[in-house]
């Protein structure tokens, strides 16, 4: 058996080292294109050998066309008095993502139009973006945006949209199959933990575990910009898709809440069976979720085209916290150890896709005689015996070649690891072979 997964240890030393990769990563201000990716896929590169891609403005995909590179160096807004009273050093949400540059003096009345606050939360800055449509903008608390004075402001939004490229990430890992196992993840926010510094976190890691291991699938990870990034990657790996098994798009996996796996677009995928086959098992408390053509790049990996088997793990979904888009998603949202938590049932699912077969009994004649085959032998003295001989009686019954062991567990409602333990033992035995 291919063991995934790491010692309790190694997963909670690695939650540490992804909280710090975070903390590395929370200042740069990415947006879908520009420096900030570049340098996130850099700091990236210190842990797994990312390809950095860039792929020119103006590049058709699809529907979509690759807009021009955004760059940001400085933004503020002073009073009349010259005092800075928003700066971009302060915090990089402060700017309206994909401003376009300005630099002039308006009224409060004007200011107001191009200003966005939580007025719910009036602590906490949004996170806004504009990348289809120019406009500039500031974003700053509400309670901020009520103390205005009525005063002239100067606004300055040192920024450039030019000719360039966008930049996506790509790191393969080459396992005995070309069949291929997708991990996709969104690098376009800046100052933002759960979503989605902490994708980025827990994909590199896993990458960075599975890259030591000998692996059955391939695996393909990508760190690329929310939505164009997808279409953009699909557009130029159109007809390679098809190797793509089974997949996952990670995101949202810092912060205390409970899992949720939505489902891929068929709905009865391989990975819609391990993802919720793992969770049921495990007894961590989870919610699955069908399919919706909303949230992330999985809607454009099930897009009717392609309907490729890749689902979407998460903590709590897409958009249903109040700190979603906003300041409040920052270091303290996110824990080590629930990011240690997310990268070992990340593990625990692949590890049910790389073991997953389908066996054939040899005895298929009524049941055989297990005693004098030595299996016995083979699963007994310890506490699991009982459930490892229930195992064996379900892998014989339904090994006739259209089963897997996932099926048989899912079935038996045993865990896939004693199953596995179980079928390793009978085949040990000579009593099941592979089915081709
Ligand atoms: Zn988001």
């Amino acid at each position: 058996m291919l063991e995934l997964t790491k010692t309790e240890i190694d997963i909670n030393k690695a939650g540490t080292a992804m909280y710090e990769l975070i903390a590395e990563l929370y200042p740069f201000c990415r947006s879908i294109t520009g420096n900030g990716v570049r340098q996130t896929l850099k700091s990236l590169q210190k842990h797994i050998p990312i390809i950095i891609n860039e792929v020119p403005s103006g590049t058709k995909a699809f529907d979509w066309e690759v807009p021009r590179e955004w760059n940001i160096s400085d933004a503020y807004i002073k009073n009349s008095r010259g005092e800075k009273i928003i700066s971009f050093n302060n915090s990089n949400l402060h700017v309206l993502n994909y401003s376009i540059p300005v630099n002039k003096k308006v009224s409060l009345r004007e200011l107001r139009n191009h200003v966005f606050t939580l007025p719910d939360r009036p602590e906490w800055i949004p996170y806004r973006t504009s990348y289809y449509q120019e406009n500039w903008g500031f974003c700053m608390t509400h309670s901020q945006f009520e103390s205005l004075a009525d005063d002239t402001y100067e606004v300055f939004i040192d920024s450039t949209l030019t000719e360039g490229s966008l930049t996506y990430g790509e790191y393969y890992i080459k396992g005995e199959k070309e069949d291929e196992i997708l991990i996709s993840t969104h690098v376009c926010h800046p100052s933002l933990c759960n979503d989605n510094l902490s994708g980025i976190a827990v994909s590199a890691f896993l990458a960075k575990m599975l890259g030591k291991q000998k692996l059955k699938y391939s695996y393909r990870f990508l760190f690329i910009p929310g939505t164009i990034g997808s279409i953009v990657w699909l557009s130029k790996n159109e007809k390679k898709v098809y190797k793509i098994k089974h997949g996952l798009v990670a995101t949202l996996l810092g912060d205390d809440s409970d899992f949720t796996y939505k489902k891929s677009r068929r709905g009865n995928a391989e990975i819609d069976m391990a993802a919720e086959h793992y969770l049921k098992s495990a007894k961590i408390p989870y919610k699955i979720i069908d399919f919706i053509p909303y949230g992330y790049d999985e809607r454009q990996y099930c897009s009717p085209g392609f309907n490729l088997p890749v689902g979407c793990l998460t903590r709590k979904p897409h958009g249903e916290f109040p700190e979603y888009h906003t300041s409040a998603d920052n270091m303290d949202f996110v824990k080590p150890y629930r990011l240690a938590e997310s990268l070992s049932v990340y593990l625990e699912i692949l590890n049910i896709l790389e073991n997953n077969v389908s066996y054939v009994n040899l005895n298929p004649n009524c049941e055989p005689q297990l005693g004098k085959r030595g299996l016995y032998d083979k699963i007994g003295g310890t506490n699991q015996t009982q459930i490892l001989q229930l195992a064996a009686l379900w892998i014989l019954n339904m090994s006739d070649g259209k089963n897997s062991l996932l099926d048989i567990s899912v079935k038996s409602g045993i865990e896939f690891s004693i199953i596995k333990k179980s079928a390793d033992a009978l085949y040990a035995c000579d009593l099941l072979k592979e089915h081709s």
